[in-house]
């Protein structure tokens, strides 16, 4: 299990070589930019995805705390048990490449988010 979080198994979307780690994706899901070791490609989380994520991250945190608050300690349980399933759910965020830092041409292709391969 361990050997494949670091095993690079993940294809960059870039170049579609597998540079990328399931820790890479655990911190794509954190928001945290990876930078492929084949392309030099820099990849992001698919941002829209990764803010519906953030979105129930929120609500986890809010509903389970307020339960909490009225009720039980015990839901606190749950919030953290919500939040390590968010973090599971994480790692499938697909990735989107980005446009190389400082390059200052215009923008010119878009991602064009076509196909979400798994
Ligand atoms: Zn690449």
């Amino acid at each position: 299990m361990f050997v494949s979080m670091v095993m690079a198994s993940n294809p960059c979307p870039h170049c579609a070589q597998k540079t990328f780690s399931w820790w890479d994706k655990y911190l794509a899901g954190k928001w945290v930019l990876l930078y492929c070791k084949e392309c030099r490609g820099r990849v992001s989380a698919q941002p829209i995805v990764l803010a519906v994520l953030y979105f129930l991250y929120t609500w986890d945190v809010v509903l389970f705390g307020y339960l909490a608050y009225l009720d039980s300690l015990w839901y606190l349980a749950v919030l953290a048990g919500g939040w390590l399933i968010l973090d599971f759910f994480s790692l499938y965020v697909p990735l989107s490449p980005l446009r190389p830092a400082g390059g200052g041409t215009a923008p010119a292709q878009k991602p064009a988010d076509s196909s979400q391969d798994n």
